[in-house]
């Protein structure tokens, strides 16, 4: 390879002092060389940018210098592996570059499986054990002629990608990607502006959950939605994950609580009994005046704490379980209820069912959807509830469409019910209309 002559002239402007391994500059230079000499190895020649997912709530949950420690450990995996070797680079920050100049024809995506499933592997830091997932974008170095800037702005493009389709996976550039760059970019500027003029544009529905016993309605989880005067209506999964990255989850989760807790009062006032359930993303779990804020807007509505349940997904589990449990306790002690969200989606361990404090679990609609057609579905959704039952956890099933997937739950002895079958979101009056029927 030509890298090896600027290697050799390379001096501590082309290391990174943290990991002592090769550095942004290094990566430019190495790049340039190979277009430069012209001697890509194949058409399948390509470089790859790693990130990892909430590295910074790595660094929150423990320190700057356990994250710095994690950062080592992964260059030397990376670095272990035969096709990257010595073309590993770190380019400050949780991001790390490599490049493949593919004399054997590898598959990209075999390659990356293997970066994956090397960094799968838990990392062991002072004592304690760590799993983390990356995003990594992918870009061929022959797609046209390419300067490195180009290929560092692909590169930079697929990973946006992947961070914005749910992180853990890798994306390999193509070019629908820079619309859908600018169109997060125009969404992100639209939610700031909406989120700072008084929350005008935000409105809260409500879905019934049944009780699958009596077929009564128990409780309501509170769905955010957008209606964007710039952007019209926008839907939650597009949303919440430009909200989460930029921050503005605070605000906006404190407002939805806010209007779900006012609600709860004025069911309960008007002899209503429904509890109220609703979604958390990872960064408002770990606000440090989490717990403060959650008893001072139960005091405000004067709603007692258990007409509250928070629905939390498994992706705030990854980081720390001790953690997550010690947080999950505090919220229970003041007397608020737990639900694990989209169950199954995700990490779902039995042991993170054994060990967090849950009062819910709710299994993921992609699983209802499969019953019907799939008898081992089934008998993974049996398994769980089985196992939720056995240490007081009840089960809530998401997404039922259609009367038989509710008998088939019912069967099983799932606990709630929540789909279109029964209602899709509404608004609050619409279920107070619902409810006095
Ligand atoms: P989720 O918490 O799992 O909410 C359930 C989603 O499934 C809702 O989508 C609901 O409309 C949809 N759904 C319910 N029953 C059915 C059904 O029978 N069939 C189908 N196809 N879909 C059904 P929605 O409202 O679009 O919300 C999507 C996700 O956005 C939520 O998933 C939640 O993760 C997030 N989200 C919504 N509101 C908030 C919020 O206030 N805060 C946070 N952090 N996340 C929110
Ligand atoms: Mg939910
Ligand atoms: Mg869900």
């Amino acid at each position: 390879m030509p890298m090896n002559n600027t290697r050799k002239q390379a001096g501590y402007k082309y290391k990174d002092v943290l990991t002592n391994h090769p550095n942004r500059s290094q990566f430019e230079r190495d790049l340039s060389a190979i277009y430069a000499s012209n001697t890509l190895s194949c058409d399948h020649s390509f470089v790859g940018l790693i990130n990892i997912d909430n590295f910074k709530l790595v660094n929150h949950t423990y320190s700057y210098l356990f994250g710095d420690q994690l950062l080592i450990k992964m260059i030397h995996r990376l670095n272990q592996i035969p096709e990257i070797k010595n073309f590993v680079y770190r380019f400050g920050g949780d991001e790390f570059a490599f490049i493949v100049d593919n004399k054997h024809g590898e598959h990209i995506f075999e390659i990356a499986q293997k970066i994956t499933y090397v960094l799968d592997l838990p990392f062991e830091i002072e004592g304690k054990e760590l799993s983390i997932t990356v995003s990594m974008g992918l870009v061929y170095m022959k797609e046209g002629e390419q300067s490195v800037m180009e290929l560092l702005r692909k590169l930079n493009l697929a990973v946006n990608e992947c961070k914005s389709s749910g992180k853990n996976k890798f994306v390999l550039y193509d070019s629908f990607m820079k619309k859908n760059y600018e169109d997060t970019l125009t969404l992100e500027v639209a939610l700031k502006k909406a989120v700072k003029s008084g929350f005008d544009e935000f409105d809260v529905v409500f879905q019934p959950i049944i009780d699958a016993t009596n077929g009564e309605i128990s409780s309501a989880e509170a769905l955010m939605r957008w209606n964007s005067v710039e952007l019209g209506v926008v839907p939650p999964v597009r949303f919440i994950p430009v909200a989460e990255t930029s921050g503005m989850i605070i605000l906006l989760g404190k407002y939805i609580l806010d209007r779900s807790l006012r609600q709860v009062k004025e069911w309960l006032d008007a002899k209503l009994d429904i509890s109220v359930s609703v979604n958390f993303s990872v960064l408002q779990m770990l606000q440090s005046d989490l717990i403060s804020s959650v008893m001072e807007a139960l005091q405000l509505y004067k709603v007692p704490a258990k007409y509250l349940t928070i629905e939390i997904t498994e992706s705030l589990i990854i980081n720390d379980i001790t953690r997550v449990i010690e947080i999950l306790n505090a919220l229970r002690g003041i007397g608020v209820r737990i639900a694990i969200d989209d169950f199954g989606t995700g990490y779902s361990s039995l042991n993170h069912l054994r060990r967090l404090p849950l009062d819910y679990v709710k299994i993921d609609r992609s699983f209802i959807f499969n019953i019907e057609f799939d008898p081992y579905t089934l008998a993974f959704i049996d398994t769980i509830t089985k196992f939720c039952h056995f240490k007081n956890t009840k089960v809530c099933c998401e997404g039922i469409e259609t009367i038989t997937q509710r008998k088939m739950l019912e069967n099983i002895d799932v606990d709630f019910l929540q789909g279109y079958l029964f209602s899709k979101p509404i608004s609050a009056l619409e279920f107070c209309n619902l409810l006095k029927r």
